[in-house]
């Protein structure tokens, strides 16, 4: 990684780093800051004749090398600064919470727009709703592109930038030509790498968020930070991680809750940490108890299922959604829980 004394290279001087490091086999890619702009060697960077010319340059400050298999997402590189803000809120800063459907229902859009409101009501900083589903039997309703009107409704309707789950290049098109905030690339699709690839070209240098779940299958928590580094490295940091539950299932929930991961995971890398504790218990009696967990765990935010009427709701919706009155009581204990984690006096 180059940081330059300025805040950024002037052409000239990326020209130049880029020919020293292509002499070497590598690519420098840029990554924009909302301060500076700092430059990843991408390829081996382990060539001490590289590195010390690079170090010679009089408008290069420092190379960091940091030996780690994620250079970007560690802990200890210079991105570490960067913060992530949606709607005013930075995550680290206060509690972020997204919530909203898991499936926006295409017939019956009053259902999404009067949860949005709901969601709204309740404190959450983003609304979700899933237009294209990832759904295990190919005969179930397997979402719908119409719903993306729907969802930009929603967000029109409510003033709250929403998040979708993207499966394919022609869904991220279409989301982020419609405004979508913030892509999620679900469980399903977290360990398919041509995908990251692909979500990291397209988001590259646009002001957009990358919601990375963790696969059911993920075992080590490098796996999952490795993930995120896919992205990162084509010049993108808004990186969120998001651990929903894995396998094998803890008998009676969906999945093998997993946010005591989320202490492991701030040891290792500064992304912040969304949990979805929706999709971890799978049932909506179980949520509010997982999503405390997991703030106490040191979790940045939560990402919650909520629906006006669940049983009326399609996908997860009937097993997994909160109610708006749970949702808002779910979403204020976790702002007193949040309060007392900082050490601020409640009550
Ligand atoms: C969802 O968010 O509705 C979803 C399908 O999530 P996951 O990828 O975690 O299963
Ligand atoms: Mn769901």
């Amino acid at each position: 990684m180059i940081l330059p004394k300025s805040n950024r290279l002037t052409s000239e001087q990326l020209n130049e780093v880029t020919a020293i490091v292509t002499e070497f086999g590598c690519k420098i890619q840029p990554i924009v800051g909302a301060v500076r702009t700092i430059y990843a060697i991408v390829g081996d960077e382990r060539d001490d004749l590289m590195i010390n010319r690079l170090e010679g340059l009089e408008y290069v400050e420092r190379i960091d090398r940091i030996q780690s298999p994620f250079k970007l997402m560690d802990k200890r590189s210079d991105l570490a600064s960067h913060r992530i803000t949606i709607n005013g809120v930075t995550l680290g800063e206060e509690l972020f919470v997204i919530a909203g459907n898991c499936t926006i229902d295409p017939k019956n859009p009053n259902y999404f727009y009067e949860t949005a409101q709901a969601v709204k009501e309740a404190g959450a900083t983003m609304i979700r709703g899933g237009v294209w589903k990832p759904r295990t039997n190919p005969y179930s309703f397997q979402g719908d592109v119409k719903s993306l009107d729907i969802l930009l409704e929603g967000s029109r309707r409510t003033g709250l930038p929403v998040d979708t789950e993207v499966m394919e290049e022609a869904h991220i098109k279409l989301a982020l030509d419609a405004g979508v905030t913030c892509l999620q690339i679900g469980a399903r699709n977290a360990l398919n790498y041509s995908l990251l690839r692909t979500i990291g070209r397209a988001v590259a240098e646009r002001d957009v968020v990358v919601l990375l779940k963790r696969s059911i299958h993920m075992g080590p928590i490098s796996e999952f930070i490795s993930a995120g580094e896919y992205i990162a490295a084509f010049g993108n940091p808004n990186i969120i991680l998001c651990p929903r539950g894995t396998s094998p299932t803890l008998d009676g929930y969906r999945n093998h809750p997993d946010e005591s991961i989320t202490p492991l995971l701030k040891e290792k890398t500064w992304a912040p940490v969304v949990v979805d504790p929706s999709h971890s218990v799978g049932k909506a009696v179980y949520v509010q108890a997982a999503a405390l967990a997991a703030i106490a765990y040191g979790a940045d935010g939560l990402c919650l299922e909520a629906h006006v009427s669940p049983s009326h709701g399609i996908g997860d919706d009937p097993k997994q959604a909160l109610t708006p009155e749970v949702l808002a009581e779910t979403i204020a204990q976790a702002k007193a829980l949040w309060a007392i984690r900082r050490g601020v006096k409640v009550g």
